[in-house]
């Protein structure tokens, strides 16, 4: 961290910084110039903060020098992170589809969206248990019952689960149905606790972007989970809050690329949530394909019009059929491929369940 001194800062000024610095354990660097002083913090500068230093007497500002993440940070591990899940490694040259309904209603639908999303390639099965809801008058989900049917259902066709953990008490329960992916919501982004209780789990993570959070803010949620042992980090755009309201939210295809830069994870986009439109699934889906995504997560319902929740957005089967036709070759001309379905996924008509 850098300390800038105001011009007319004096040597008691000075010598306060030095000694706040040397408090938490630090060296000091001064450099004198003609206009101003400069202080030098040496070591481990997560442990300060400008918060400390902005108030002294005589500083002008303060500063760090580096970024503010560690774990997740791609300066410090520079190798690309690869998360294994069932047999499915996200983050290598493959691009992975997780896909699925935005939540679990009932048998029959999830036997037919998880053969659907099977039979078009999909390696991972998505299905909301519990769902973050604007009113409180609306589905709130299946609970304990949508894990053990979406489990059932996806198991039929070899997929994992993914599916979303709104409140810290579940997790147990979550261990207990072998959810093989936890994904934070994008409300729940910045719900701390939450971070560090599955920070302590062995169980790979899927973090959605808080929906008006920075890349910053992000990466240090990310921090959160790493900081606590777990490392399997997957981190998802689903689209921002901006002034335009044309769309539901704004997919920021940007961040893709600075993720790639900025952090060794990898990073799935959901052109579902982002857009808001099943029409616009597959552009979206194109570029975040393009712009270097590792994974996508994308909603599918057996009957769209038909949705408990979500149902503009959802894609039918065909149109998810449809859709990996042209990822295919879209990936093939990123120089990556697109994973196959796994075999034994077929297009058969549901199991009698
Ligand atoms: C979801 O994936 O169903 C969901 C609620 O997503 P988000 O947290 O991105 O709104
Ligand atoms: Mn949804």
């Amino acid at each position: 961290m850098i300390i800038v001194m105001h011009p007319d800062a004096g040597e008691a000024e000075v010598a306060a910084v030095e000694a706040k610095i040397r408090s938490h354990g630090l060296d000091v660097h001064i450099s004198r110039g003609t206009e101003r002083t400069l202080i030098g913090a040496i070591g481990d500068e997560r442990k300060l903060d400008p918060e400390m230093f902005d108030p002294l007497p005589g500083v002008e500002r303060s500063l760090h020098i580096l970024k503010p993440y560690k774990l997740v940070a791609r300066e410090w591990h520079k190798a690309s992170t690869t998360i294994e899940v069932g047999g499915t490694r996200i983050g290598g040259s493959d691009v992975q589809v997780i896909a699925g309904p935005c939540s679990v209603e009932t048998v029959p639908q999830m036997e037919a969206a998880a053969a659907g999303v099977a039979a078009g390639g999909a390696r991972l099965m998505r299905g909301g248990a519990f769902k973050p809801r604007t009113s409180p008058y609306a589905f709130q989900g299946k609970g304990v019952e949508g894990l053990t049917m979406l489990k059932n259902a996806a198991s039929r066709h070899g997929l994992p689960i993914v599916t979303e953990l709104m409140d810290v008490r579940m997790l147990d329960t979550f261990l207990a149905h072998d959810v093989d992916v936890i994904q934070i919501g994008t409300r729940n982004m910045q719900n701390f606790d939450l971070l560090k209780e599955v920070g302590r789990v062995n169980v790979p993570v899927i973090l959605k972007r808080g929906m008006s959070a920075t890349i910053g803010e992000w990466l240090m949620a990310a921090e959160y989970i790493a900081a606590g042992g777990n490392h399997q980090i997957m981190l998802c755009e689903r689209g921002i809050r901006t002034f335009e309201t044309a769309y539901r939210n704004v997919l920021d295809v940007t961040a893709v690329a600075v993720l790639k830069k900025e952090t060794h994870l990898p990073v799935i986009v959901d052109p579902s949530h982002a857009g808001g439109k099943a029409w616009m699934v597959p552009a979206l889906s194109c570029a975040a394909v393009a712009a270097g995504a590792d994974a996508l997560l994308i909603e599918v319902h057996p009957c769209p019009a038909e949705a408990w929740c979500d149902a503009d957005q959802a894609l039918s089967i065909p149109e998810f059929a449809n859709l990996m036709q042209r990822l295919g070759a879209l990936a093939t001309a990123m120089g990556r491929s697109l994973a196959s379905p796994l075999t034994g996924a077929t297009n058969e008509p549901a199991l009698a369940v």
